[in-house]
Order: C-alpha cells, then structure tokens, then sequence
C-alpha cells in the first residue's frame, strides 16, 4: 500500500473491520485490503486515519453528463430513455486499454473533481428531464457511500438507478446497495484467470459471477458486456465460457453485449477488433441459446437492432445511441405478441 498525506478525508466509510495495531480491512470490493495507519488502500480512494478508514471520494464529480441509456450500454430497459450519468475518480482494476483512465487510474494528488451533494444530484436529474442515474464512468462501488445515500433518495422521487460495473464489489457491499438498484449493467471481461489478471489484475474472477448472480436474484435488471480484446478475450473458449454462463446462470433472456475494443492507452499497438471476430462472438452466443446477444461499436451494424426471440421480427432499431423506431408495444412483439423481457 502506498504512503498517503492526508489532506481531506470526507466519510467514514461503512464496510470496514478493525484489525490490531490500528490496522483496518476494506470490504468494498473482493480485493479486501488490509490497510496501515496512514495508508491508502490499492484503490487510492480510501485512507486509514488513526484506525478509522475514510473515503476520501464521498460526493466527489469527476465527470457528468445527461445520456440515453443506450450508451452504458443497456438496451431492455426503457430504450431512449435519458440518465443523468456520473462518476468520480480511482479504481480497484487497471485495464490497460481503459478508456476512461484519466479519471479511473487516479491514486493521488489533484483530484479535478467537484462536491455535488446527493439532494443536489436528485435535484439535477429531475431538472435534466432523466428518468434515472447512472453510476458509470469509474467503479461504483468505490463509491459506495455516496451511491447508497443518493439512491436512496432517488428511490424516493420515483427515480430509477444503474450501476456500470466491474462486478468486483463484495457481497456484502451489494447487500447494502440492492435495495436502491434497478440496474446492474456489468462488465464480464474475460473467462480465465490469465485473462483477469492481464485486464484487471486480479487473481480470482469467480467472485464477480457468484456477485453478478445475486444481483440477479435480487431482481435487478442485468446485462452483461464484453470488450472483445485482440490477443486477450478474443478467443473461442473464453467467449464460449461467458455465453455458457450467461445462459445457464443469469438465464438465456439476459442481453449480452460483444463490443469492438478500439485501440487506446498501453494498447495502442493493437488492432480494433476485427468485425468477423465481433460476428463470431454473436454467433457463439446465439448458438448457446442466449436471445438477445448485440455487437456494439460497429455503427449501423444489424446487429445492434433488437429481434423478438420468437418469431425474429425486428422490435427496435438504433443508429448508435439512438433509438429509430421502436415497435413494441405493451412490453409485446407487435407480431407474435410474446412478452419481451426487460423493461418497455
Ligand atoms: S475499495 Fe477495494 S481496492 Fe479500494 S481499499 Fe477497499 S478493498 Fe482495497
């Protein structure tokens, strides 16, 4: 852990453990650091002052901007909806082809970010004409205080919520958050160790699908993105494992995401993902039996539309993030009149 001055600790934070000689455990996310006086944990976001672990990122804005849903992505809930969507600073991963490392591999110094209480922010969002918030931008669940008392209140104004995740976060942190949750937009990554620990540095990944997996048992809304990555995730088994975990754990009505990586930071040298490598994956996850599987990236490609799983009669079309035509009605394909999962 590294060495931290101290300059503005904001919240004690709810899901710590006192250990002897004024040591603390992190039970944020599945990293669990154990934390020395005066020390941050991996993340950055959260120091040990005198025993006591503070989140030093509690209502702290990086980023904010009105969005369609569509961006996060997620397409079964409320297609065109808009979502006031935020995000602070730090990260328990280090993805080298991070798009938003400039705000998620933060660890110290200079913040540029800006305190936007949450009454504020349930202000913003009513005023913006957004139906929800979305956590996204860095991993939420560093920011766990923050997102359980603005959700809590947004709960309240009849709002809706999203977490965009990693899916590191601990049970126990899902525990507290769930009952605020509407949306659990997570990244699956990879289907190996060596992959999780090139992407996320991380040594298990078991743990983001057991968490993935409550998630859905606590009935929030869950779809499940995959960056395919030239040379780490590409390959036909690691794509098999997801789509074969989807449908047979998450349920074949789960929307999966295949996305094109497109060449950035430390993997720059990198091709973008090849469009048959992208119509593979699709193909592997319809193969598997998952209804909704969507290439994303690819502008204008057929498979960013959404087919009724029964019949194939196409129900909405999209150019990029926005919505064309959308011809379902009463949560029904207008065609077969099967009832289409998510929200409409
Ligand atoms: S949130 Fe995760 S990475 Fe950050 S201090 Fe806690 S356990 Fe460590």
């Amino acid at each position: 852990m590294q060495k931290f001055v101290i300059a503005d600790m904001k919240k004690e934070t709810i899901l710590f453990k006192k250990l002897g000689d004024k040591k603390v455990k992190c039970n944020i996310c599945q990293r669990r650091c154990i934390i020395s006086e005066s020390h941050t944990g991996w993340c950055g976001t959260r120091v040990n002052k005198g025993g006591i672990l503070y989140s030093m990122i509690y209502g702290e804005v990086s980023s904010l901007s009105v969005n369609p849903i569509e961006k996060k992505p997620v397409f079964h809930f409320y297609p065109g909806s808009r979502w006031l969507s935020l995000g602070s600073v730090g990260c328990n991963f280090r993805c080298p082809g991070c798009q938003n490392w400039d705000i998620a591999h933060w660890k110290r110094g200079e913040m540029y970010t800006e305190y936007l209480p949450p009454e504020e922010l349930i202000i913003r969002t009513k005023a913006s004409g957004c139906i929800g918030i979305s956590w996204t931008f860095n991993e939420p669940a560093l920011w766990l205080e923050y997102t359980l008392d603005a959700a809590n209140r947004a709960k309240e104004q009849g709002l809706y919520t999203n977490y965009v995740t990693n899916g590191f976060i601990t049970e126990e942190a899902l525990d507290m958050i769930a009952p605020f949750l509407d949306v659990y937009r997570v990244d699956i990554k990879a289907f190996s160790k060596k992959t999780y620990m090139r992407t996320g540095h991380i040594k298990q990944f078991n743990g983001i699908l057991d968490v993935t997996q409550k998630a859905k048992g606590y009935g929030m809304h869950v779809e499940v993105v995959t960056n395919v990555t030239p040379g780490f995730n590409d390959n036909e088994t690691e794509l098999q494992g997801i789509a074969s975990w989807i449908n047979n754990t998450l349920g074949p009505e789960t929307p999966w995401h295949v996305t094109r990586f497109y060449p950035h930071l430390k993997l720059s040298h990198l091709p973008q993902t090849p469009l048959p490598v992208l119509e593979k994956a699709w193909s592997i996850g319809k193969d598997e039996g998952l209804w909704y599987v969507y290439i994303g990236n690819v502008p204008g490609h057929r498979w960013e539309n959404t087919y009724c799983h029964k019949c194939g009669a196409i129900l909405i079309e999209r150019d990029i993030f926005e919505i064309t035509k959308n011809r379902i009605s009463n949560s029904k394909c207008p065609e077969c009149k099967t009832l289409i999962p998510g929200k409409f």
